[in-house]
């Protein structure tokens, strides 16, 4: 695919040579319904994975290709006010308001002041609105096209703002913020059977307030089926909802099917705003998890299926793709080849090993996240936490052998003398760009996968490359070009109806 052949440094000095793209094209139309897609943490590398991926297993990046082969194709920088890198709250903002803001805000702009997202605006144009997250509706991307805060961190307040916010349509995870402290909310059966504790410091009922607003509350899969009015809120998890591996188990719907339910109780004569968030591509890169990474992106490639075939069937619809940032900075790469295996390069004399196939199968191997490995493996009674016990969950996970040998190697580079076991800095140093203590030991224990797949990671956190933009439907012309995430947001404000 032609967008895999753009190197971050032509994309730099296409930026800097190219001038600005009109708002306006005479072609420009507007859409009766806007569907955007955010990726959270979607670089263009992490979409090479999934494209490096369909060569072993064709289809497994259908969703993307069609996306691609029906789309004009932009990019955006995703600088915040006064940073080259961002973070997912206010780059969503930027995107979803064209107001410009600094990392961490939330639907305001720098001075604090709120800014509408493309989602309020349809409202109050009498669209139909809704906002769809794999992660929790209290998060960072469906809380800055939500609500308007100063800080993610404030959860329970952009819970309660969300209970407010009159969308008719909110499907995620995040059902504890909703709950009031000290008593009981009255919760239908499959909402109760999640036994969410609140984690509110107040006594705000949330639930109720929904339900004063005439709001309908699903928790299950099996519900959201059943669901045929709006306004409805799904909760399916009482904090984030199943990473891809184990996604659809339980009660919890899939992200596809939560997309699919979304179209179909949105659709009407008067159009709707849709957004829709794969956010675990970004938690994955946050832990440099090759496996996870990939079964992430598999993930977001079967909700866009199920948009793809939506806007065939409604061609009025403009569909809109893109990332907030990258995360980790993903690629694959070369190595030197080890003296068991045979090298697929030689120059000058050396054996090299260029990621291949038999790479790819190994990272689609992987079970389960490391995160989540840990979890359980940090969940043991002391005595059973042994590098037997490491080693063979660690196996399971990553669907290759990993020896006795490497769970020593990781655990001896543990500082377990607090609550929560981080890395040990000074005898396994990560470097200055892995800030999140409670997220390193999960990079080190992915190290061994990724070096035996030539995947490799810069840091634990997101970086500044440019982003692509994909978009078909009507108008969408007004995307292609180089454009930053705030030009980006005010094209897609832009794309909806004339008031
Ligand atoms: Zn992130």
């Amino acid at each position: 695919m032609r967008f895999l052949l753009l190197s971050s440094v032509m994309l730099f000095s296409a930026c800097v040579a190219a001038p600005q793209q009109p708002l306006e094209t005479p072609q420009a139309k507007n859409p009766v319904n806007i569907i955007l897609v955010m990726g959270d943490g979607l670089g263009p590398q992490q979409l090479g994975i999934l494209s490096a991926f369909a060569r072993v297993q064709p289809e497994s990046d259908a969703g993307f290709r069609d996306l691609a082969a029906n789309s004009v194709i932009g990019v955006h920088l995703p600088f915040s006010e006064d940073s080259v890198v961002n973070d997912s709250a206010c780059s969503a903002t930027q995107i979803g308001s064209g107001c410009s803001c600094l990392p961490q805000q939330v639907g305001v702009d720098s001075h604090g002041a709120p800014c509408p997202s493309f989602i309020e605006v349809a409202q109050k144009l009498g669209m139909k609105t809704g906002v769809v997250s794999d992660t929790r509706l209290t998060h960072a991307t469906p809380a800055s096209f939500s609500v308007h805060v100063e800080n993610r961190g404030s959860e329970p307040e952009i819970a309660e703002k969300i209970a407010a916010s009159g969308i008719d349509l909110l499907l995620s995870g995040g059902l504890s913020f909703f709950l009031p402290k000290d008593s009981a909310a009255a919760l239908p059966a499959d909402c109760a059977a999640l036994k969410a504790p609140s984690v509110r410091a107040d006594s705000n009922d949330l639930i109720r307030d929904f339900s004063t607003r005439g709001y309908s509350l699903v928790c299950s899969r099996r519900a959201l089926r059943a669901a045929s009015r709006l306004p409805l809120v799904g909760l399916f998890a009482s904090n984030e909802m199943r990473e891809a591996f184990s996604e659809g188990e339980g009660s919890e719907p899939t992200l596809e099917q939560m997309t699919a339910s979304a179209l179909e109780l949105l659709d009407n004569p008067r159009g709707f705003a849709l957004m829709v968030e794969a956010g675990q591509i970004d938690w994955a890169g946050h832990d440099n998890d090759v496996g996870w990474l990939l079964a992430e992106m598999r993930r977001a490639d079967r909700m866009l299926r199920v948009i793809n075939e939506f806007a065939e069937r409604n061609p009025d619809t403009l569909v809109l793709v893109t990332g907030d940032h990258e995360t980790g900075s993903f690629g694959f790469s070369y190595r030197k080849a080890s003296e068991d295996e045979t090298p697929n390069a030689k120059r000058n004399g050396a054996h090299l090993h260029f990621t291949d196939a038999d790479d790819l199968r190994s990272v689609a191997r992987a079970r389960r996240s490391n995160r989540d490995t840990l979890r359980e493996f940090f969940s043991l009674p002391s005595e059973k936490r042994s590098a037997e016990t490491l080693a063979r969950l660690a196996s399971h996970a990553s669907g290759h052998p990993f020896s006795i040998d490497e769970a020593k190697q990781f655990l001896a580079c543990l500082d377990t003398t607090s609550k929560k076991p981080k890395v040990d800095s000074s005898r396994c140093p990560l470097g200055a760009f892995y800030p999140y203590e409670d997220l390193n030991p999960a990079v080190l224990l992915g190290r061994p996968a990724s070096t035996r797949t030539s995947a490799v990671w810069g840091n634990g956190t997101h970086t500044s490359t440019p982003i692509l933009v994909f978009a078909r439907g009507p108008g969408a012309d007004r995307f292609t070009g180089v454009q930053t995430s705030t030009e980006l947001g005010a094209r897609l404000i832009q794309s909806l109806p004339k008031p």
